[in-house]
């Protein structure tokens, strides 16, 4: 199950469960989608990858108990700002070795 982590790693902007500007990685990294956008050039500081839009989870109990009500968002901050100019190397290595990727 997702964590939902309440924050984005790179700039601690809050990112409720129901955000639409909520973005992960598939090991779940999560950012704001400013942070993928602008700094991290939508790769993945920590594993690479690439990143997509959180889903949300219901508030409500639409169906069989899955909600936010029984199932919430973590509350646990991780905040690891991104080294930019580390990032920008990483990133562009990536680029040139699946330029059709990216
Ligand atoms: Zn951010
Ligand atoms: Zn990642």
């Amino acid at each position: 199950m997702l964590e939902l982590r309440p924050t984005c790693e790179n700039c601690n902007k809050a990112l409720s469960a129901n955000s639409t500007q909520a973005r992960i990685c598939s090991y779940e990294c999560t950012f704001c989608a400013d942070c993928v956008d602008k700094v991290l050039h939508n790769v993945c500081p920590n594993c690479g990858g690439g990143f997509t839009p959180r889903p949300n989870r219901p508030a409500q109990n639409w169906k069989g108990d899955n909600y936010l009500g029984r199932d919430p968002a973590s509350t646990k901050v991780k905040h690891r700002p991104v080294n930019c100019e580390e990032h920008e190397r990483f990133s562009a290595s990536l680029r040139d070795i699946a330029p059709q990727e990216r």
